[in-house]
């Protein structure tokens, strides 16, 4: 065995930091402790909690990982952040309107995260945006302040406007945003025969289009949204249907995750002329909605690549601001409310999803036996390669490996060659490579082809997720996640890895990882301890994939566990609430199998094999109930031993 890493000594946790971006991606919200524990740190001050407490809390709870760990105060402090954004630029540009912001829920519809944004945003008159009847359904329910905006989007049947002009009725400040004209109609017909007056919104489609990942949903061909033309026509029959004052607020939406603030600029310029054009028609108006966008830099580079942003909150906030008032200003017209759709930059950060390995697959080369008996001179040559008996540089040794690789092949194919040389000389190249990676300096150039070296080496690491489930952006859309492990990392990670979860589906992987406006292959992780368990986190996945995950495979959801501050508790939290993941019935019932059904089925078969005498009764029964038990139980491994809930030494990792 070769000793440890010479490296490995130096390795310190703010070296972990830095390696996998804590403090860029996390602003304040993540540090590692000097053990080398990842801590999260709710507020963005010192006070913090480190993660595996939380797993162990949670687990004297009864739910173990694959686990989301949501940060309530985390939530709060994003709301309060986006709030005082919008007052601060609002003062700084003596500007005479306010911010209203809506919480879009189709980001997180969770019940405990709508209720802490509304409970946070109490105090700002913080509302909700909603795309669907179910969505408004909640948020009829659940929005009772008066002065708050509930914004209805999305395709809308005449059941929809029915509950928007409840709201109305009920004095909630209910706008209904038409996305395709013929809404428009129904709106008009409907509140004839309710009598009730809808406040109305229009969304335009802009001519500025997004950026990113994300930009169809803006430009001339986007899905939704009246174009110029569209508005003049919404504008005369409103005006016909003597509907004038029901006009309130424009609307636009350039797409989620918008890298570059100049993109902002230039829409919220276009909707604010729009604006300032229908205030001049004769309508009401009032209110500038400048939809979603705002962006979570997950990569940390604060750079206009796709997975980051070169812009802060505050930023957005004064341009948005800035640019409004400056149109206005212009066309000598009262500035409007502005109202912000941001749903991303408010709950991605707030949720953790934690996992553990459960295996690895490691190259084959690596592993294998050294071979036995007489070696031929390939062999050999090989061997003086691994030991650079001839002093090579490290490129040249890599090219001479290759070479004698794909040599070895083609004598093995050609009959020249037995299986155990070929074998020692794929063995040898394996060992060869990790030589020369690590050799390499920690800094400066590296040829590119030996910074492939990783890829070439990278073991995969099986972990006890559903990518499908819980990360269901970074399958559709390559969206890149900050993934790292939340211990050891006062160890220096020496296994560059790729990431395989349990679905028996190829494309169940993580095989690109965020870098400085750039995507690596590998991730270097710790190795394996036998015995004892090794947790990953996927952070900043609070935004979309807890709803946009699916069944794949029927993993289904992961359990929960809701984490506050608390100052009295030992640690320094408490878990409110926790959630249990998916039972197999549970996933089953979904698609039409009933649990008791299918265990009647089961019996029955079973009952036949003990009456044939294939099977003993006593066999039988125990058959029967382990059967029963499992499919009460949850989807996700249960890996090694269950150990019982220890409620001491919680600071002690494994
Ligand atoms: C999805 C959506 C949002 C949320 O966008 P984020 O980029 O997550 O803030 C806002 N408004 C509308 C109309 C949407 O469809």
């Amino acid at each position: 065995m070769s000793t440890a890493n010479p490296n490995a000594k130096t390795w310190t946790p703010r070296d972990a930091e830095d390696y996998y971006g804590f403090r860029r991606w996390g602003a304040n919200h993540f540090s590692a402790d000097k053990d080398g524990f990842l801590r999260v740190h709710p507020l963005g001050d010192e006070r913090a909690i480190r993660i595996l407490d939380i797993i162990r809390e949670a687990e004297s709870m009864g739910v173990r990982p694959p686990l989301t760990i949501r940060v309530q105060d985390m939530l709060r402090a994003r709301v309060t952040r986006l709030n005082e954004a919008f007052r601060k630029a609002i003062r700084e540009e003596a500007y005479d309107g306010d911010y209203r912001g809506v919480f879009p829920t189709k980001v997180n519809q969770l019940r405990e995260v709508v209720e802490e944004i509304l409970d946070a945003g109490e105090k700002y008159d913080f509302g909700l945006e909603a795309g669907s009847k179910p969505e408004l359904l909640i948020a009829l329910a659940f929005l009772e302040n008066k002065n708050a905006l509930l914004v209805c989007n999305g395709y809308k049947d005449d059941d929809y406007i029915r509950l928007a002009l409840m709201g109305r009725r009920l004095g909630k400040r209910t706008i209904i945003v038409i996305e395709q004209l013929s809404e428009l109609d129904s709106i008009i017909r409907l509140a004839r025969e309710t009598g009730v007056e809808p406040h109305i919104g229009l969304r335009l489609k802009l001519t500025t289009a997004g950026e990113g990942k994300w930009a169809d949903s803006t430009g001339e061909n986007a899905k939704f949204g009246l174009a110029a033309s569209e508005i003049v026509v919404a504008v005369r029959k409103l005006k016909r249907a003597r509907m004038t004052d029901c006009l309130r607020l424009v609307h636009f939406h350039i797409g989620s995750q918008v890298p570059n603030i100049a993109t902002i600029k230039k829409a919220v310029t276009e909707a604010a002329r729009y604006y300032c054009e229908l205030v001049r028609l004769g309508f009401p108006m009032g209110i500038l909605d400048v939809g979603g966008g705002l962006g979570v830099d997950y990569d940390g580079s604060r750079s206009n690549y796709e997975s980051s942003m070169n812009y802060s909150m505050e930023a957005y906030a004064r341009d948005v601001i800035a640019n409004v008032k400056a149109v206005c200003t212009q066309a000598s017209i009262a500035v409007p409310d502005i109202t912000s759709e941001s749903g991303r930059a408010l709950v991605a950060p707030h949720s953790i999803l934690v996992f553990e390995v459960v295996d690895r697959i490691a190259r084959a080369d690596a592993e294998s036996e050294p071979m036995r008996g007489k070696r031929p001179s390939l062999v050999k040559e090989m061997e003086r390669l691994v030991e650079n008996k001839d002093k090579l540089d490290a490129l040249e040794r890599f090219h001479d490996g290759k070479q004698k690789k794909e040599e070895a092949h083609s004598l093995f194919g050609l009959g020249y060659l037995g299986l155990e040389a070929r074998a020692e000389v794929d063995r040898l190249f394996w060992l060869l490579c990790r030589d020369i990676r690590e050799k390499l300096p920690a800094s400066g150039e590296i040829p590119d082809e030996l910074a492939g070296l990783d890829k070439l080496l990278a073991e995969q690491y099986v972990c006890n997720f559903s990518v499908f489930q819980s990360l269901l952006d970074h399958w559709a859309l390559g969206q890149l996640f900050p993934i790292a492990p939340i211990h050891r990392l006062d160890e220096k990670p020496t296994v560059p890895t790729t990431l395989a979860d349990i679905t028996c589906d190829s494309d169940g992987k993580v095989t690109s990882f965020i870098d400085l406006e750039d995507v690596k292959s590998t991730l270097n992780l710790h190795p394996l301890q036998p015995g004892k368990r090794y947790y990953i986190g996927a952070f900043l996945v609070g935004a979309y994939q807890d709803i946009m995950g699916d069944l794949h495979n029927l993993f289904g959801r992961v359990s929960e566990a809701h984490v506050f501050l608390e100052d009295d508790e030992a640690n320094g939290f408490y878990i409110e609430e926790t959630i249990q993941g998916s039972t197999a019935a549970g996933i089953l019932g979904m698609i039409q199998y009933s649990a008791e059904d299918l265990c009647r089925m089961l019996k029955r078969q079973i009952d036949r094999a003990t009456r044939n005498d294939e099977v003993r009764p006593r066999e039988g029964v125990a058959m029967l109930e382990q059967y029963e038990r499992i499919i009460q139980s949850k989807t996700y491994l249960v890996s090694g031993k269950q150990r019982p809930p220890k409620k001491t030494a919680r600071t002690r990792s494994n």
